[in-house]
């Protein structure tokens, strides 16, 4: 079952529009704008509110926007004092850093793979400063979709402005595969529409725009 729906998805990759016909972003004024395959933030694009994360609720020297690391300790926090450790394993990342590890995925696991797991320098969520790929105490990903912890912040996330982005069977549509770690900030109300219609944000983004 893996192996074919392996196969699916390099085919969706081959086929599909993914990084062609790229727009770039150069100043977001919003939470919600999208950063994907096909929308590339400019290479010198660092937030000018990143504020660290407290190591109560992150690893060291992790970074996120004011608004949504606010919003990320309140629901580190909350989920702590349910008996849920979540902790922010991955936040900001820079265009070079991206680049680095995009690259080292390429070495490693060949293209293919590496786009379906790892965004292009610019492609990045983890560039905006929105987005955070949380863990267990484990900290180790590959087993958080088996976690307690993932069975609270799937239906909670929202209530803090964050939605589960690359949700399973969507690949299509955002070109990564499952990430049951990885958080965006969109904002509460944005958040709360796409929790409770079980969209993705390129899916918000096209209902908006018309
Ligand atoms: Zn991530």
């Amino acid at each position: 079952m893996e192996k074919i729906i392996y196969i699916l998805l390099l085919l969706i990759l081959e086929n599909g529009n993914f990084y062609k016909d790229i727009k770039t972003i150069y100043d977001p004024t919003t939470y919600d704008f999208l950063v994907n395959k096909n929308i590339k933030l400019n290479n010198d694009y660092i937030p000018n509110d990143l504020e660290l994360i407290s190591t109560n609720y992150a690893c060291e020297n992790k970074y996120l926007r004011k608004e949504a690391k606010e919003a990320f300790e309140k629901l580190s926090k909350d989920a702590k004092n349910l008996g849920f450790n979540i902790i922010a394993v991955s936040t900001f990342r820079s265009y070079d850093y991206q680049e680095k590890l995009y690259n080292n995925y390429v070495k490693e696991k060949g293209l293919y793979y590496a786009d379906m797991a790892s965004a292009r320098a610019g492609h990045s969520e983890h560039q905006t400063g929105l987005a955070v790929d949380v863990s267990d105490s484990t900290l180790d990903y590959d087993n958080f979709e088996d976690t307690k912890e993932f069975t609270w912040i799937k239906d909670n996330a929202y209530k803090y402005g964050f939605i589960l982005r690359y949700p399973k069977a969507k690949f299509d549509i955002t070109g990564y595969k499952y990430e049951p770690w990885h958080y965006r900030y969109v904002g509460v109300d944005v958040a709360t529409y796409i929790y409770e219609n079980d969209i993705t944000l390129e899916e918000y983004e096209k209902l908006k725009n018309g």
